[in-house]
């Protein structure tokens, strides 16, 4: 089960979702289905050069890990991350992988704005925190005065 924090952008309305936990479609038998060497549902999920890594690694024998009922949090669904470069909030469909040897591996996530490496994002909190919006390309602090946040559960 997901949820989804919705943030409403002051300059526009648009509403902005921040996601985390898991969706209806992303039960690991759709995310991992496998069509001739690739996964489409992964592939949609992720950046394309993690996603590249991770085809890879899937076709040379690693198994998807920690995907039972209640995966750990940073170990598979959605997550929210935090550029520590412009600090901007983003969610991430998170993986993770167990390869043949035995080790775990997670693919690194980049900012869509500046392509630095993000840090998984913790509620508590209180550094500066922004949301951009696509739809009229601005963007605001979540913490500030005016801003309506909401919360939607995902099944
Ligand atoms: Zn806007
Ligand atoms: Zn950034």
């Amino acid at each position: 089960m997901g949820e989804a924090e919705i943030f409403i952008c002051p300059h526009c309305g648009r509403e902005i979702w921040i996601s985390e936990g898991l969706g209806f479609a992303d039960c690991p038998e759709t995310v991992f289905t496998c069509q001739n060497g690739e996964y489409p549902n992964l592939q949609e999920r992720m950046e394309s050069p993690a996603y590249q890594q991770t085809r890879e690694l899937l076709n040379a024998g690693a198994s998807p890990a920690d995907i039972g009922e209640n995966p750990r949090k940073n170990r598979y669904g959605q997550n929210r991350y935090i550029c520590p470069h412009c600090h901007i909030l983003q969610s991430r469909f998170t993986i993770t992988l167990q390869l043949p040897d035995g080790t775990l591996f997670t693919p690194k996530y980049h900012c869509e704005h500046c392509n630095a490496p993000l840090r998984l994002y913790t509620r508590r909190s209180r550094k500066q925190t922004l949301l951009h919006c696509k739809n009229c390309n601005t963007t605001f602090d979540i913490h500030a005065e005016n801003i309506t946040r909401m919360i939607a559960w995902v099944d």
